[in-house]
């Protein structure tokens, strides 16, 4: 079956009782059982049958297998954020006295878990450049957890060679864990690419107009202690699975997933060949742009498309913040893939927690505008922004 079709369309394991065509939303935290047998065989995990909402759903877990239908994911694992999914897949791999390997150009609440939460469990991190396979090599060692990665830095936006780093951890039998939240798994396969366990923020694309907090774990079976962490001790211990009201809302922007992902892909792909005419505009920094650095690898990597994220560069903070200021069609929010297009300053906001001295290290400029872009005509999002600019100078 073709990916748009099983976008739509994916067979339920247990038909309604109603024949519904949507899933219903299963608010219930517990389950009846006929037989303390029938119980006994639930809560040991013979039977799927569902047992406690904080540990599985109907709902949830229909949501769950159509991600895995998608992205062909062995087990796929639904949690109430992004942050959650992350949170749980590093404490599934890492103890006290491992290690991670990763870059320091992460998402901010990722480095903040990493060297603060499991900081004070023991867990080091080893901030490496994951563009230099040699540092990434020598940083590994017997006790490295895993290597992690984003495929796309946020805001940096910069790509890793996944090929190349799968090399080094397949070698190591080390899991390497990719967090895909910038380009769908509908538009490439992680796994293709030598990632074992993919983690995203589904509040993104998947949630479909920003309409809810999500995560997923998408294991593709390689290490097979995450599945035994997740099933049967983190999903209990931690409380973190998603809620049956959010899975059905990701559900449905399941469906419109890829066509409202090629629209914002294409839209920003436009918008930024067109704001790098724009003379104000010092420097326009997206992947899809065929001078960028990066543009080769990305699109060997992701199928020929970029994402829906841009920065802007403006000549200082000062034009950054009247920019921002001046805006009429673009909001000013965080957040990253809503059918509304948002405009947010990294350095003051997500990195605002960070020393200057931090932010310059992890390359987090003054002079920076993060654009998310939606749905919107092209045309008005050009306008909006150009308007914004001349005002601002
Ligand atoms: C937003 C985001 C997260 C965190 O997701 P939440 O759903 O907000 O918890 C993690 N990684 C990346 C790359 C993100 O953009």
């Amino acid at each position: 079956m073709e990916k748009q079709t099983k976008t739509v369309r994916t067979s339920q394991k247990i038909s309604d009782a109603y024949g519904a065509l949507n899933m219903p939303v299963y608010n219930s935290a517990a389950y009846g059982f006929p037989s303390a047998k029938a119980m006994a065989d639930a809560f040991v995990g013979r039977t799927d049958s569902p047992t406690y909402s904080r540990v599985s759903n109907p709902t949830v877990a229909y949501f769950e297998e159509r991600v895995a239908q998608l992205s062909g994911a062995k087990h796929v694992f639904a949690f109430n954020s992004g942050m959650a999914a992350i949170s749980c897949t590093l404490f599934a791999l890492a103890a006290s006295g491992k290690n991670i390997v990763t870059s320091a150009h992460l998402f901010g609440n990722t480095v903040s878990l990493l060297t603060n939460t499991l900081g004070r469990f023991g867990v080091e991190t080893r901030f490496v450049d994951l563009l230099d396979s040699e540092a990434v090599a020598n940083a590994i060692d017997d006790n490295t957890a895993c290597v992690f990665l984003e495929i796309i830095t946020n805001p940096q936006l910069e790509v890793v060679d996944i090929q190349s780093l799968s090399s080094i951890t397949k070698k190591r039998n080390i899991p390497l864990v990719a967090d895909t939240t910038i380009i769908p798994f509908t538009q490439f396969s992680a796994e293709a690419l030598g990632v074992d366990i993919e983690v995203l923020s589904s509040t993104k694309y998947i949630s479909g107009g920003a309409t809810t907090l999500g995560g997923l774990v998408l294991d593709y079976g390689n290490f097979p202690q995450l599945y035994r962490y997740m099933k049967f001790e983190l999903l209990y211990n931690i409380g973190s699975y998603m809620t049956p009201q959010v899975a059905f809302m990701q559900t449905l922007g399941l469906e419109t997933l890829d066509m409202r992902y090629r629209t914002q892909a294409n839209n920003a792909l436009e918008l930024a060949r067109r704001l790098k005419q724009v003379p104000e505009i010092i420097d326009v920094n997206y992947v899809g742009l065929s001078d960028n650095v990066f543009h080769t690898l990305a699109k060997a990597q992701f199928g020929g498309t970029f994402g829906a994220m841009l920065t802007i560069d403006l000549e200082d903070k000062q034009h950054a913040f009247a920019f921002i200021d001046n805006l009429k069609l673009i909001s000013r929010a965080t957040n990253l893939f809503d059918s509304k297009s948002l405009a947010i300053h990294p350095a003051s906001t997500i990195f605002g927690a960070f020393a200057g001295s931090q932010r310059r290290a992890m390359n987090v400029r003054d002079n920076t505008v993060r654009l998310s872009i939606g749905l919107e005509d092209v045309k008005d999002l050009y306008d909006d922004i150009v308007q914004a600019v001349k005002a601002s100078n």
